[in-house]
């Protein structure tokens, strides 16, 4: 087990040995994780994936571990929905929704990337695991960290939603709050790194974190029956999950388990944190960073790690980038579960009204099989429907109560 040669600069090219490093020496490049596709390429195929468990780790030749993992046996293999309903409401007849709302353990996709990254941090020696978070990451990787034994210390905004915060705090971790952006802190513990010899799980663990990502693609082309759909709507805040997918998708080409892959990757954002897809629009290779000022805060990244990359993925791949409006926003998060039953959070809103929008302008057409990512539960970012709905009518236990409300209007 194990297939992982080491690390290679995704820019220059220089190989590193597997260590906790992610940035080359040389030119500064990202660092990313180098497999023997040669040997995958022998003991991986369609049979004994789905001769594999229903989690992520039926992928695991394509993850960078040398051992088993060491937690989040259960995350993963999610369900891939046929979004009927939905898809008559965009004007969609071939929709799916991607669905990680309903995620293990911690209800959104960074338990793909925190049980890869938390299980090589136990392959590294760590004691201490840490992280800048947005709010999902410090979920999960607190939740992971209890699992594993590890102490954890976790960083974020001082402006996050009440149930990320105590879904952090629940599992034992050391949480800090910080009176700045997410931007600000992800520099900070840079800084704090550098004395503290602790797993940054996206940041010195970056390189083996963002392949996790690469499980959601893989799911995808399986679920679709071992086919990439035309089009894929991403959310995105740091590009590491849209970069992935496309990686995972291209991957599995090369392993012969896909035909050709022809997905539009699209990238969606808030406008209120908006550098990717402001940059897709203005045909430019280069972020220029924000300052977050939306409801979508899970992925309110304004200066982002992997942008040029996420740039680079809508653009090659023939997609595009579009964001919307926070009223935007919610509305979408009230079509989803109005039409699917699923509660997202407000970046699976970002998703669906981009969706909506990307239709509008033709460039998702109706035949094609779209896949909308929804990577986020909804019970966690409640604030953004405080004003959305009347409190419901409170009545006595009794019939008469309930034919008074009945008579006076009561509609079902
Ligand atoms: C972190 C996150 C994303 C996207 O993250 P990337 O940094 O772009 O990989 C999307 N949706 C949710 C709910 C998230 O928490």
């Amino acid at each position: 087990m194990g297939y992982v040669k080491g690390l290679i600069c995704k820019e220059c090219k220089k190989e590193f040995p597997k260590e906790p490093i992610h940035v080359c020496e040389f030119c500064f490049g990202p660092l990313e994780v180098d497999y023997d596709y040669e040997t995958i390429k022998k003991v991986v195929t369609k049979k004994s994936i789905e001769a594999g468990p229903p989690s992520m780790w039926r992928y695991e030749a394509l993850l960078p571990l040398d051992e088993s993992p060491k937690v989040g046996h259960h995350t993963g293999f999610t369900p891939l929905v046929r979004a009927k309903n939905l898809g008559k409401a965009l004007g969609l007849k071939n929709l799916y929704v991607k669905n990680d709302s309903v995620n293990h353990p911690t209800f959104s996709f960074k338990d793909r990337v925190v049980s890869v990254a938390v299980s090589k941090a136990i392959e590294f020696g760590f004691d201490t695991v840490a992280c800048p978070s947005t709010g999902n990451l410090a979920n999960s990787l607190a939740a992971h960290a209890a699992e594993a034994g590890l102490k954890s210390v976790i960083f974020i905004p001082d402006d996050l939603e009440a149930g990320k915060i105590l879904g952090t705090l629940i599992y034992g971790a050391k949480l800090i709050s910080i009176k700045g952006s997410y931007d600000d802190i992800n520099r900070l513990c840079s800084e704090i790194g550098n004395t503290h010899n602790w797993a940054f799980v996206n940041i010195n663990i970056r390189p083996y974190y963002g392949d996790g990502s690469k499980s959601y693609g893989y799911e995808i082309a399986e679920q679709l029956g071992w086919k990439t759909p035309d089009n894929v709507v991403v959310p995105v805040a740091g590009s590491s999950l849209i970069t992935k997918i496309w990686k995972a998708f291209h991957e599995f080409e090369m392993l012969g388990l896909v035909d050709n892959v022809k997905t539009k990757v699209f990238a969606a954002q808030a406008t209120g944190c908006s550098p990717v897809t402001t940059a897709i629009k203005n045909g430019s290779d280069n972020i220029i960073p924000v300052k977050p000022n939306t409801i979508a805060k899970s992925i309110a990244i304004g200066n982002p790690a992997d942008g040029y990359y996420g740039i680079k993925t809508a653009n090659s791949s023939g997609g595009y980038g579009e964001d919307i409006s926070d009223e935007e926003i919610v509305a979408a998060m009230k079509l989803l579960a109005q039409t699917e039953g699923i509660f997202t959070e407000t970046a699976g809103g970002v998703t669906v009204g981009v969706t909506q929008k990307l239709v509008k302008q033709g460039r998702i057409k109706p035949d094609e099989v779209t896949v909308i990512c929804i990577t986020g539960n909804g019970l966690k970012t409640q604030e953004a429907l405080a004003d959305s709905f009347p409190a419901p009518q409170v009545i006595e236990p009794n019939i008469d109560s309930f034919e008074e409300i009945f008579a006076n209007g009561l509609t079902v």
